[in-house]
């Protein structure tokens, strides 16, 4: 059953993370479009057709909260707010205004994904169905719509970040990924930090994976990077 594209529309005034969100959208297999200006942005959402749409706060000539106010009166496309402050006040604002969900900056690629996803499916599936999409390698199973692992029909514990480290992987089953690109993926394009903490999160996932059901599920390519494969 071939699906059509899902367009998502990028509003965002730095260049720089606007490109970074549209070479990352699109290489999940998006359609993108982007556009920097508020007030333009607020034509285009009602003038064209979006999925979804991911919109900054600080805009020129006209705010994200004023946007989605606005868009909300006419249309319940998905959307997810973008903003630089990380106050709670601006996140019960934002959820007040009708968007869907809201991300602070900088946030980590999967993590975006993930409510994009999440977003997607809120509006595109009936309330009562849950069975969704399945990622899988070997006995191992993810389902994303529940944030659950499975191994050997096991029930997996893991931690947000392991959680969203793995997901990385089996998105890019048998691809392998350098340090560099986990770390942009799952820690965020701002992260500061050393690409040791990829090893270390690889053997906290390598323990409760690999270690507990005795089955080799993720390789290392040394002097390379990660890749989990069947
Ligand atoms: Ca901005």
């Amino acid at each position: 059953m071939a699906e059509e594209p899902v367009k998502i529309f990028i509003v965002e005034d730095e260049r720089r993370i606007a490109r970074f969100l549209q070479m990352e959208l699109e290489h999940e297999g998006f359609l993108t479009a982007t556009e920097e200006n508020g007030h333009r942005a607020y034509e285009r959402i009602l003038q064209e057709q979006y999925d979804l749409v991911l919109l900054d706060v600080m805009l020129p000539e006209m705010d994200g909260w004023e946007i989605c106010r606005s868009v909300r009166k006419l249309s319940d496309v998905p959307i997810i707010m973008l903003t630089a402050k990380d106050d709670v006040e601006d996140k019960v604002n934002g959820l007040d205004l009708g968007a869907d969900d809201y991300l602070t900056k900088p946030f980590a690629i999967q993590e975006l994904l993930a409510r994009i996803r999440a977003a997607l499916r809120k509006h595109t599936l009936p309330a009562d169905s849950s069975a969704g999409e399945m990622l899988v390698v070997k006995d191992l199973v993810m389902y994303p719509s529940r944030y659950e692992v499975r191994v050997q029909d096991t029930r997996v514990d893991l931690t947000k970040k392991e959680y969203l480290l793995l997901e990385c992987l089996l998105r890019n089953k048998r691809t392998v990924l350098t340090r560099d690109q986990i770390l942009q993926k799952v820690w965020g394009y701002d992260y500061a930090g050393d690409t040791n903490v990829v090893d270390v999160y690889i053997r906290y996932l390598r323990a409760k994976i690999d270690d507990r059901f005795q089955q080799k599920y993720i390789f290392t390519m040394r002097g390379v990077g990660y890749v989990i494969k069947d």
